[in-house]
């Protein structure tokens, strides 16, 4: 049985974001410094509205109320602060979970962001970015954001077969990169290509293009790692990936 990411979200909601007065604050379970995107602070946010069956964030997706602690947008932008001028970073971002959920606490992360010379990047499964044309305006007024849109799979049926959520739902990533588009936003399309065939990725290929040409320019591949903890849910799940990395063994392209 299929589940509403839309739904799903409400549900989440209610569990890893709290508000107090103005200020809204959201659940993260870790700060740390990585190598990705050549060196990026990195907030870990607990809670997202799919269930994606390769995550690697899975166990404090499952288990909200026993993983971190609430935030302030103050507090998580110190810290982000903090750690890229420690280790000499350009960048920041918020991982883990799905940052778009607690539209009002990200909007003020990125209010404190504004002024500074770090760029920040949203990474997103960009459900709610589709739902809500009003959302992706309000990023726009941001421009030191960059948004990159990670699709699972190629299809709706893929994305349906990856997620567990209903098909239709794949549309909503696709929408959240028209939006996006459409108001101006330093954007990318991801795609999650473990489990794709070719044929579906030229599906996908055409329709971005439709949406713009160079978001096929900018297409970026994603491929599963194998960390033991996403081996042990792929197996739950029976699922097969045709490519996927060792964790020691990650090509630098996809870094
Ligand atoms: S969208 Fe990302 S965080 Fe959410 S379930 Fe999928 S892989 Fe995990």
């Amino acid at each position: 049985m299929y589940y509403d990411p839309l739904e799903l979200t409400e549900a989440v909601r209610k569990i890893v974001v709290r508000s107090n007065g103005e200020v809204e604050l959201r659940k993260y379970y870790r700060f740390r410094g990585g190598r990705w995107y050549g060196g990026i602070a990195t907030a870990d946010s607990v809670g997202c509205n799919l269930r994606c069956k390769f995550c690697w964030s899975w166990r404090p997706r499952d288990n909200m109320s026993k993983y971190g602690r609430f935030y302030t947008p103050k507090e998580v932008y110190m810290k982000l602060v903090s750690i890229a001028s420690r280790r000499g970073y350009k960048q920041l971002r918020v991982s883990g979970g799905e940052p778009t959920i607690g539209k009002k606490h990200l909007i003020q992360l990125l209010e404190l962001l504004k002024e500074t010379n770090y760029l920040f990047i949203l990474e997103t499964n960009g459900i709610l970015l589709g739902a809500q044309r009003d959302f992706a305006k309000e990023i726009s007024r941001f421009k030191n954001v960059h948004v990159r849109v990670s699709l699972k799979g190629c299809t709706p049926e893929e994305f349906a077969m990856l997620t567990g959520a209903k098909p239709e739902a794949f549309s909503l990533q696709l929408n959240a990169l028209k939006n996006l588009v459409n108001y101006g936003v330093s954007v990318h399309p991801a795609v999650m290509l473990s489990f794709s065939t070719k044929e579906n990725f030229e599906l996908l290929v055409e329709k971005l293009r439709e949406i713009d040409e160079e978001l096929v320019e900018e297409l970026e591949p994603e491929y599963v790692f194998l960390y033991p903890h996403v081996v042990k849910l792929l197996r739950k799940y029976g699922l097969k990936p045709r490519i996927a990395y060792s964790p020691d063994n990650i090509p630098e392209e996809l870094i």
